[in-house]
């Protein structure tokens, strides 16, 4: 078997100005360590592997990280020792994926109950674990992540206490919640916290610098951003989890994802290309409509500036995996929204459904999801449930569909409260966050400032 190896999304764009494309192809490691292609294109794999539906089948009544060793032996057997998979699975998933029947055929999967609430922890714990096995040897990573809030939360949880590997986090001082400041302080062990003294922009640019900075190569800087090939893998395996659990013999499935930047979407159009029996992946957004119009139009137009809406999560204006969807369908869109090719908007059709759903009609999910089912979503997953119903009217007849919850409610306590009159409990993951101790270390947003602390804080050496 020829090994599968990664190309970027960019490779055929010629006579752009700025872009020289990248034409060859790199092993999975190298995608993982780099993140992004030379030409700022996304590493894409060159062949999808296949399952076979009996061993998905197989899967019924199992825990969760034998669906992850199928999925991820799948593309990495050529570059990591299958023992060495079986570790990084049994490791990463050691919490629990519920699947809550809602109503007849019809689930909630909560991709709830990881250390950060959040679906993304399944993405960055896997990915921890593969770099802390491919870092060189005898020396350490060092992650450099700028952060606005919860995402360099989500990263450093999930490379918590991972062996060769230290993490560093830039927040601005004056724009997370005390909340997301007690979360990113706290972290503690290999994880440290700066608080800048500046904007989100400011720490990007401190890290871009980082990263282009000759003196500090030794360091084994790395990003850990959500484009890395790396998220999206184990963004396949749930999908092919809850049908395992859920389906009849050779049932199709619909699965709807709410969306953002893509990258969870994009684990089931894949799932589906290693042979999961998908009919329809259902991508709602918030107001962030650009998708659900180019579905409709056949042309595209990024959202500029993106609009805010209480599925903060989801507020992107141009995903940065449409990149990626645009490749599988045959089309080339770069990394600020330009259509170099369209693809094949016929084909598209045939296998997503896309719609925008508003606050109002958010809120208004969340309420009379509660009220007929007695089940709490939040207003992520409520996008979900809202796409759901809206494909449903347009293919009526009853098949086994599978909405995904993307963060757990209590993470939303005004929200919930002020919709449902409930107060939710965190998840026992978040519960002592309160009284954990730890600080930040306070810098300017002067780059000679931040080399100064890398310099002396930073590890080469095991
Ligand atoms: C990131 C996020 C999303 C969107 O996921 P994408 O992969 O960016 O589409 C949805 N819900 C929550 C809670 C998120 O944090």
């Amino acid at each position: 078997m020829m090994p599968i190896l990664y190309y970027s999304t960019n490779r055929n764009l010629k006579n752009v100005a700025g872009i020289t494309p990248f034409t060859g192809k790199v092993s999975f490691k190298d995608a993982l360590l780099k993140g992004q292609a030379a030409d700022e294109g996304l590493f894409m794999p060159d062949t999808i592997p296949q399952l076979f539906l009996k061993d998905i089948q197989n899967l019924k009544g199992r825990p969760y990280s034998e669906t992850a060793l199928l999925v991820a032996r799948a593309f990495l057997a050529d570059e990591f020792p299958l023992e060495t998979i079986r570790q990084v699975v049994i490791d990463a998933y050691n919490y629990p994926v519920p699947l809550e029947e809602v109503k007849p055929k019809t689930y909630v999967m909560r991709l709830d109950q990881g250390p950060t609430a959040s679906f993304k922890d399944f993405a960055a714990r896997m990915m921890a674990r593969l770099m802390s096995n491919c870092r060189p040897k005898g020396e350490r990573l060092n992650i450099l992540v700028a952060t606005s809030g919860d995402t360099g939360s989500a990263v450093g949880e999930a490379f918590k206490g991972v062996a060769g590997i230290d993490v560093t986090i830039l927040y601005p001082e004056m724009e997370v919640s005390n909340r997301q400041k007690k979360q990113l302080d706290t972290i503690g062990g290999n994880v440290q916290a700066l608080s800048v003294a500046g904007k989100f922009d400011d720490c990007q640019n401190l890290v871009k610098q980082a990263f282009s900075d000759p003196d500090l190569v030794k360091f084994n800087l790395t990003s850990a951003n959500s484009i890395n090939f790396g998220r999206i893998l184990p963004q396949i395996i749930y999908y092919v989890y809850a049908y395992a659990q859920l389906a009849g013999k050779d049932e199709p499935a619909v699965f709807s994802v709410p969306s953002g930047n893509f990258g969870d979407a994009l684990g089931c159009e894949y799932a589906r290309r290693m042979g999961l029996p998908v009919v329809k992946l259902v991508m709602p957004t918030n107001e962030n409509d650009e998708f659900p119009v180019y579905l409709t139009t056949g042309i595209y137009k990024k959202v500029s500036p993106s609009r805010a809406c209480i599925s903060n999560a989801m507020n992107v204006g141009h995903p940065s995996n449409l990149a990626r969807f645009f490749d599988l369908y045959g089309g080339i869109v770069d990394r600020v929204g330009q259509v170099h090719k369209y693809p094949d908007l016929e084909e598209m059709r045939r296998h997503i459904f896309s719609v925008s759903v508003t606050d109002e009609q958010t809120r208004a999910t969340i309420k009379s999801v509660y009220e007929h089912y007695q089940v709490v979503l939040e207003q992520h997953g409520a996008v979900g449930w809202s796409g759901l119903v809206e494909y449903f009217k347009t293919a009526p007849e009853q098949k086994l569909a599978i909405c995904l919850e993307t963060a757990h409610p209590a993470k939303f306590p005004e929200e919930i409260q002020k919709l449902l009159g409930l107060t939710i409990p965190l998840p026992e993951s978040m519960k002592n966050i309160d009284q954990r101790k730890g600080s930040a270390v306070s810098i300017t947003g002067d780059y000679g400032d931040f080399k100064n602390y890398l310099q002396k804080n930073l590890k080469i050496k095991e």
